[in-house]
């Protein structure tokens, strides 16, 4: 079956159309500037489609080619937010997509741009099945103890805060890939995974399900990451919101200005780690935040796991920087944990193993792929409902 994979932003949207039953990729893209154009072309005018719809039709153009004679066999969508209503994907009907409208509240950056992304398919391709993929289903199955914020019961029953956590589908799709290497029937994997790109997060898997992840109600609450701060005091925000930050700066200090950026003036871990390795003091500071929080809770997921039978890193600087790899075992040796520096040096896009052989538990590098996770799962759903 040929899947398009949508990720509607609500100014962009990237997209892929994979065959699942091949693995392959036949086509990507992203059109970007969306609603800031109006159509572009002649004199004064801005690039960029007015609306979804037009995006669409840009990418309906851009894959025909591609697919030959060859036809759509339906479109997954990665939706950000499901809140406890969604554990796994879901055919996308008039109803579902009010569901997930009606979840607005809790992503208002993301999920208003996924309904539209599925609205501009329902009107374009009326009779073409769409799946919705969540982000936050594959952490459906938090224990109570781990997704409650200790705070008055009302904040959770009238407002739906609690934690819900993100990164959802690359975990899924991670733990089923590293316990393969293993030799593992997923049900049997206990590990802890290391999410780390631009947004960073960190889950324990027990059984091959998430028992604890980093990530809470919003993808600010964890580790360190690009520009986002991850944990703090709350009583700062108090604090700030009495010195006269509105909710807003305060918003886009924690989202957009902390993280690497706010350490180290930079929010990319390739150029952290080149200024640390020439001698840059914030640099190499701003590493060592990053490297102990994470092992930090590495070493708390350990414990939620019931023991860790593997440490495994995904993600662009999971899968790519052998010097933060190393920084985060540096401060694991309490667990037995020991880097082959050889094997972590090494590149490539296979799983692999990057610890030496008597290190306590196996060290991972397995490549995340959420497009790929999210065309099988397009593909089961829509067989399944045949
Ligand atoms: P996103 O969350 O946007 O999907 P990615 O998974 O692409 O992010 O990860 C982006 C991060 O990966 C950036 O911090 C980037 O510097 C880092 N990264 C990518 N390639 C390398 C590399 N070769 N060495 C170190 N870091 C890398």
């Amino acid at each position: 079956m040929l899947v398009l994979v949508i990720n509607s932003g609500s100014s962009s949207l990237k997209y892929q159309v994979r065959d699942v039953a091949a693995g392959t990729v036949l086509t990507d893209g992203l059109i970007e500037k969306i609603g800031m154009g109006n159509g572009g072309g002649g004199d004064g005018e801005i690039e960029g489609p007015r609306d979804h719809a037009e995006a669409l039709e840009q990418v309906d153009a851009a894959i025909h080619a591609e697919l030959g004679d060859r036809e759509l066999g339906a479109v997954g969508h990665r939706v950000v937010h499901g809140g406890e209503r969604f554990a796994e994907p879901v055919l996308v009907d008039n109803e579902i997509t009010r569901a997930i409208e009606r979840l607005n509240p809790l992503a208002p950056l993301h999920n208003p741009a996924n309904v539209l992304g599925i609205r501009a398919i329902t009107r374009k391709w009326p009779k073409m099945p769409q799946v919705a993929v969540f982000d936050t289903a594959f952490h459906r199955t938090l224990p109570e103890h781990a997704w409650r914020y200790a705070v008055p019961d009302e904040l959770y029953t009238n407002h739906g805060i609690r934690r819900y956590g993100f990164h959802g589908t690359s975990n899924e799709y991670v733990a089923r890939r590293s316990a393969a290497l293993l030799d593992l029937p997923v049900e049997e994997f206990d590990g802890v995974i290391a999410h780390l790109g631009n947004g960073a997060s960190v889950t324990a898997i027990r059984g091959g399900r998430s028992v604890d992840t980093s990530m809470g109600f919003t993808p600010l609450e964890g580790l360190v990451m690009g520009t986002r701060s991850g944990d703090l005091d709350p009583s700062i925000l108090v604090f700030l919101g009495r010195a006269g930050w509105s909710p807003e700066d305060i918003d886009t200090m924690l989202n957009r200005e902390s993280g690497l950026k706010g350490l180290a003036g930079n929010n990319d871990m390739r150029s952290v780690v080149e200024a640390s390795e020439s001698g840059d003091d914030k640099a190499t500071m701003a590493l060592a935040v990053a490297s102990y929080r994470l092992a930090k809770y590495i070493g708390g997921y350990h414990v939620a796991v019931g023991g860790a039978r593997a440490l495994v890193f995904t993600a662009g600087i999971g899968e790519n920087s052998h010097q933060f790899r190393t920084q985060v075992a540096d401060r694991l040796g309490a667990l037995g944990i020991e880097l082959d520096g050889g094997l972590n040096r090494g590149r490539s896009k296979e799983p692999r193993v990057i610890s030496t052989p008597s290190s306590a538990i196996p060290v991972l590098v397995v490549p995340t792929d959420e497009e790929r996770a999210i065309a099988e799962a397009t593909a089961a759903v829509v067989s399944s409902s045949r």
